[in-house]
């Protein structure tokens, strides 16, 4: 049995974590150091635009943009993006976002990049323009989205191109992100999931994109309420001039000038769209921990542990009747290598979903990936995993059966 934590505590079960880095669990672990940064950032205050302005520094150190910002989230990250490529530096833009009468608000899509999370972007006013079709994916035909398609959706109501990175989505971002040019409209890419590799951080800068969102709370380890946003300088500036609190005595506003330029701005911005999504001192400072040591991280070394642990995981489940396993393949593995059980309801005596359904009810929780659930499989991630919790789990899991 695990140790209690502070969650048993408070009379709530915590969760063996198999399934990765998952937001409604609690996402990443976040890194010791972060932790303790955030410990001293609470001891004093700051002024956040400083704060911002020093986070930006090291974003654009690391990924080759201009400028960058910490947003709660990639989501949020989206939303101010969205926001920034709708306002530019119009002051009145701003202050009516969500409504965009008068402005340029659709974001032209590819169909197959819509995901749940661009909702992020209508919240912020857009209108999502979907192009293409889901041939390719339905079998109907050998073709997703053209890239004349995007070109030809572009038109004088359109605010920005997004994106969504993964390693199989077309068209490829560099061709994208010509046609957005050569129309005058920058690209949004959503790499929430995409690192590592630390090469990603500035991968997508480097082909092109104006704006590029990552998730702070997922393999970068840092608090789970951040995401980084990584862009043009001026992009930048309308995200920081629509998220900061703006509720400031106009004689003595006076920003980080890196950040924000009063003069360009013209005035004091209304508290922006971006103002309930805030970022405070301590998840500032802990993401920027966090940032400097998953750059600094051995990675080929984090991903052997994961296989190493995977492997075993596979080793000991596969010996269970009715369970057969193995390793995603290496094309499929986004970051770390996933053990696939299938679950024969015939020999095992129970279905894969009840499998999963079980460990879910158990105190503690043992949470295990359920998205292949339709075709008789669950999944097991080692990234979230101690040893010791790998165990716990196997033998869990393997408890399901008996
Ligand atoms: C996780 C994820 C998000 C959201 O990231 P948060 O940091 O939790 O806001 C957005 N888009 C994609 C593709 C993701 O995988």
């Amino acid at each position: 049995m695990p140790p209690e934590t502070i969650y048993e505590e408070l009379g709530v079960p915590h969760v063996v974590n198999a399934t990765g880095t998952k937001t409604r669990i609690g996402g990443s672990r976040i890194r010791p150091e972060a932790v303790d940064a955030m410990a001293r950032a609470s001891e004093a205050f700051v002024r956040l635009s400083d704060l911002q302005a020093r986070a930006s520094e090291l974003i654009a150190d690391v990924t080759g943009a201009d400028a960058g910002y910490v947003a709660s989230g990639a989501a949020s990250a989206l939303a101010l993006g969205a926001a920034a490529c709708i306002a530019g530096d119009d002051l009145g833009a701003m202050a009516r976002l969500p409504d965009t009468e008068g402005v340029a608000d659709e974001i032209v899509m590819a169909r197959t990049h819509r995901t749940g999370y661009d909702h992020a972007l209508r919240a912020a006013g857009a209108t999502v323009v979907d192009v293409g079709t889901n041939d390719k994916h339905l079998g109907t035909g050998s073709r997703n989205v053209e890239p004349w398609e995007i070109e030809d959706a572009i038109g004088e109501d359109t605010a920005a191109v997004a994106y969504v990175e993964k390693s199989y989505t077309e068209p490829p971002l560099d061709v994208v992100c010509d046609i957005a040019h050569d129309n005058g409209v920058p690209v949004i890419v959503d790499a929430a999931a995409e690192l590592p590799p630390t090469s990603n951080l500035s991968a997508f800068v480097d082909a092109g994109a104006d704006l590029v969102a990552f998730s702070g709370g997922k393999a970068v380890r840092g608090p789970q309420t951040t995401g980084i946003l990584a862009g043009r300088e001026e992009l930048v500036e309308s995200v920081a001039a629509q998220h900061l609190d703006m509720h400031a005595a106009e004689q003595v506003w006076e920003p980080a000038r890196e950040l924000v330029d009063p003069e360009e701005l013209g005035g004091v911005p209304r508290q922006g769209i971006g103002r309930p999504m805030k970022v405070g001192k301590e998840e500032l400072v802990g993401l920027i921990r966090a940032l400097e040591l998953f750059v600094e991280e051995d990675h080929d070394a984090l991903t052997e542990e994961w296989r190493e642990r995977a492997e075993r995981i596979s080793a000991d489940l596969d010996s269970v009747a009715g369970f057969d396993t193995s390793l995603t393949a290496d094309d499929k593995t986004a970051v770390a290598p996933e053990v696939i059980v299938s679950v024969d309801p015939d020999v095992a005596g129970v279905s894969a979903a009840d499998v999963v359904g079980g460990l879910r009810r158990e105190e503690p929780r043992v949470f295990v990936g359920a998205d292949a659930l339709p075709a008789g499989e669950f999944t097991v991630n080692p990234m979230c995993l101690t040893d010791a919790e790998a165990d716990y789990a196997v033998e869990r899991i393997a408890a399901q059966v008996e």
